[in-house]
């Protein structure tokens, strides 16, 4: 079965300091599927996010892709391996245009996949194709959230991480880009690595799920599973 995960984490132990970040963890991202990874503030993670581009050394442990362990390879071969990452905070740069900050995510590609890449984008997020030509600072929240995953998928991904994207947009706005990175998973086969606060829309389109307390995994599964299990919903995931 380990050659369906796109990604596969074991034991893997991360301190800042004194602080233990992660405790131990193991989890597999199943291949051409959603995995939400779930859990409070402070469970860690985005830095099970960093830690898996690299952004951040473990203390152990392995994240292996394929034959491949990722841990001790550098940030800026994430994106060759196939890697996106799109942090929390949208930060698009809102003195350029649509349509630039796309350019961006397709620096060192030639013209031709750039203008194939952008066409791409502007089909899944209609809202950006009516804003091409505006800068970005004139957009909403949804829409530089749009931005930042379509300028990561510039970059032809096999692999999406996402950092809590929903976070402060209206409900319409979140199931639309959840809707998007759905159909994009069932078109494309991309993985997709969905952190969230927001469970019970995370849990809407996952098809595996992880529940980090306190820097441990509490629960791993298909999200079917944790979506019908009440006591964990309530201990955990707050619906
Ligand atoms: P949030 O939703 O608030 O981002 P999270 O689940 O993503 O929470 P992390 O941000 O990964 O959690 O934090 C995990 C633990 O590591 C927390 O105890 C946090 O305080 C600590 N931590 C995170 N970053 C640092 C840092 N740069 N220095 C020290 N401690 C940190």
């Amino acid at each position: 079965e380990a050659t369906l995960d796109a990604l596969t984490v074991s034991d893997l132990t991360v301190r800042y300091g004194a602080v233990t970040a992660l405790d131990s963890v193991s989890l597999r991202v199943p291949r051409g599927a959603v995995t939400a990874v779930l859990g409070a503030n402070g469970a860690g993670k985005t830095t099970l996010l960093r830690t898996i581009s690299a952004l951040h050394p473990p203390v152990s442990g392995h994240i292996r892709m394929g034959e491949v362990d990722l841990v001790g390879a550098s940030p800026e071969s994430m994106s060759r391996r196939g890697l996106s990452h799109v942090p929390e905070g949208r930060g698009v740069i809102v003195e350029l245009t649509v349509e630039e900050n796309l350019r961006l995510g397709a620096l060192g590609r030639n013209t031709s996949a750039a203008a194939v890449g952008i066409d791409r984008v502007l089909t899944m997020f209609p809202a950006l194709a009516e804003r091409r030509a505006s800068t970005a600072h004139t957009l909403s929240g949804g829409e530089r959230q749009m931005l930042v995953i379509g300028r990561a998928l510039m970059a032809t991904p096999t692999i999406l991480l996402l950092d809590e994207p929903s976070l402060g947009l209206a409900p319409r706005v979140v199931a639309q880009i959840f809707q998007t990175l759905r159909d994009s998973v069932d078109a494309d086969g991309l993985t997709v690595v969905l952190v969230e606060q927001n469970a019970r829309s995370a849990l809407s389109i996952a098809e595996h799920a992880v529940v980090l307390s306190l820097g441990t995994v509490a629960r791993e599964g298909p999200a079917a599973d944790l979506v019908g299990d009440e006591e964990l919903r309530h201990a955990y995931l707050g619906f």
